[in-house]
């Protein structure tokens, strides 16, 4: 199944990455008369095609601060062309048996244990992260395709004898039909593969709308699927932005939707995809408190702190961006803190001792230093100061350094709102119930962690926290491949978690059958309500 004769197409990866190196020779069709195509196009019907939109974006090596490439933009067309090529390869797809789908994931699982290095390498030269944490994202994306390896396991089923007298009842968990996936820039590998793992392994046909701002993993990753045996259109990759998704959430072939992103977008995709009939899950922004109670152990809530607000520069939709220092505990853990801060070792991602790599964008670095300036007309209290930053080499690079703020109130902005960068803010509290009163009330409720020795406040704390992921001792309680992953309130919009047996749900439908045959029918119409006899 082949995407329509208007796309060209190009090469898959840009050829500085190392990826390009790892990769099989991809044949370059006869370019258009149109405009010049992007570096990264859209892979429609197991090809890679150069948009013909005219639209395209720059991507950056926020390292140097350089334009690396350019990603295509899609117009509607382009998506169009994509989901007919995933509404065509369906039934073939839904009809496999789950054990031949799952084995073409076992290939895909070998193949991205051996190129692991090079999704991470592309994570990040485009994101920022250090390579290490890059790593660290590629298994645990890898995680979930082990898990959805077990497809036959996972779509097994119900089944009641004598429901009533020669009557069996059971169930079938049948594919949606072409579902999508809209994923954010800060897990350019983990987060497509919390979703279409699942999608493929219950016999769904995906179409990917990766982040426009680290797009190369997408790519790779279809290549790598192609090399696995996938069959052509079942797995796609259309690269965009609004109009992209917005084409995806109207198209009335796609049944459901995925996303992951903030939470401005997450209600307009669980909106829109709702209005069109949809079933959406769409999970959203963040603000994860760390409570370190008087009778946590110093040392460790500190490691766990500076790990869990500036690793990855705190882009992780699980990163801890508030402590709340219980009692006596806060001049200790400040103090401590802010020393740690100021010392990490901020490089490029690729130098192996770098502890914080760059901000993703400049844009977003102006974000991050605008709320810095914010806190401090709030008047809140700038403990370590990350603006400003310079990495000798990289000049232009757009690193922020770690930043501190004590004396935080809850009316604050820098409290309410998602900063989505490596700005820790304390919030001093007298007691666990004013802590556990303060993280209730945040309008998002994604993670949060408890640092105590106390059994019974660990209990009690994660009982009584209306978040969806606790972490007790534990500050980023990411859950494994067969838990599921989502957060409460304003972190989530719709039912069903990400990944895990809820992704078997999200991605299936219930079909009760019931059957009797001829020998057991007795005779006559019956009126009554049927009750098993
Ligand atoms: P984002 O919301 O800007 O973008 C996410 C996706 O939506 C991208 O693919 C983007 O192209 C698309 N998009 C952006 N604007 C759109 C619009 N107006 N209409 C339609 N689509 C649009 O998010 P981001 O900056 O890429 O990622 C960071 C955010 O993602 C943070 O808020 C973070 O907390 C959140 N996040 C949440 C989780 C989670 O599991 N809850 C995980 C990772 C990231």
């Amino acid at each position: 199944m082949g995407a329509p004769e208007a796309f060209t197409t190009t090469k898959s990866v840009d050829p500085q990455t190392p990826a390009a190196q790892s990769l099989p020779p991809k044949g370059v069709g006869q370019l258009g008369s149109g405009p010049s195509p992007a570096d990264i196009g859209h892979f429609i019907g197991g090809e890679v095609y150069a948009g013909t939109s005219g639209r395209q974006q720059a991507i950056y090596n926020p390292a140097t601060g350089a334009v690396a490439r350019q990603v295509a933009l899609a117009n509607e067309a382009e998506v169009n062309a994509a989901v007919a090529s995933a509404q065509a390869a369906f039934p073939a797809w839904a009809e496999t048996p789950p054990l031949r789908r799952a084995r073409i994931l076992n290939n895909f699982l070998a193949l991205l244990n051996q190129h692991k290095d090079t999704l991470a390498a592309m994570i990040t030269a485009e994101h920022g992260k250090v390579f290490t944490d890059a790593q660290g994202e590629v298994t645990r994306g890898i995680e979930i395709v082990e898990f959805a390896c077990g497809a036959p396991q996972l779509l097994k089923t119900d089944f009641t004898d004598q429901v009533g007298t020669g009557i069996d009842n059971w169930v079938l968990r049948q594919p949606l039909g072409v579902v999508a996936g809209i994923t954010p820039f800060n897990f350019p590998c983990m987060v497509p593969m919390w979703m279409f793992p699942m999608a493929l392994a219950t016999g769904n046909t995906f179409i990917l709308k990766p982040s426009e701002r680290d797009p190369s993993p997408s790519l790779f990753m279809a290549e790598l699927l192609r090399q696995a045996g996938l069959p052509n259109g079942v797995f796609n990759v259309v690269q965009g932005d609004k109009l992209a998704v917005d084409t995806l959430l109207a198209h009335p072939d796609v049944k459901a939707v995925s996303f992951v992103g903030s939470t401005p977008i997450a209600q307009h995709i669980y909106e829109t995809g709702a209005r069109h009939g949809k079933r959406v899950q769409a999970l959203g922004g963040a603000k994860n408190h760390m409570v370190v109670m008087p009778d946590a152990d110093v040392d460790q809530s500190v490691d766990a702190l500076i790990g869990a607000a500036y690793g990855s520069a705190g882009e992780r939709c699980m990163a801890i961006s508030v402590a709340v220092l219980v009692g006596d505990v806060a001049d200790t853990i400040v103090a401590k803190v802010a020393e740690r801060a100021k010392a990490l070792k901020i490089k490029n991602g690729m130098e192996l001792d770098a502890e914080m790599g760059p901000i993703v964008t400049a844009q977003a670095k102006e974000r991050i230093e605008g709320y810095i300036a914010q806190g401090v007309a709030e008047g809140a209290k700038l403990v370590v100061d990350g603006r400003g930053c310079q990495v000798p080499g990289h000049e232009g690079g757009f690193f922020t350094g770690g930043t501190l703020f004590d004396q935080v109130t809850p009316e604050m902005r820098i409290y309410k709102e998602e900063i989505f960068g490596p700005v820790l803010v304390c919030v001093r509290v007298p007691d666990f119930a004013a802590a556990l009163k303060l993280v209730n009330e945040h309008e998002f409720g994604n993670g949060v962690a408890c640092f105590t020795s106390d059994g019974n406040v660990a209990r009690e704390f994660s009982r009584r926290v209306q978040v969806g992921m606790v972490g007790i001792n534990v500050p980023i309680p990411v859950p494994m491949a067969w838990h599921g992953f989502g957060g409460w309130k304003r972190s989530l919009f719709g039912d069903m978690h990400a990944y895990g047996e809820e992704g078997v749900r999200f991605y299936t439908k219930q079909k009760s059958i019931m059957q009797r045959w001829p020998a057991s029918i007795g005779k006559g119409a019956e009126f009554v309500m049927p009750t098993a006899k």
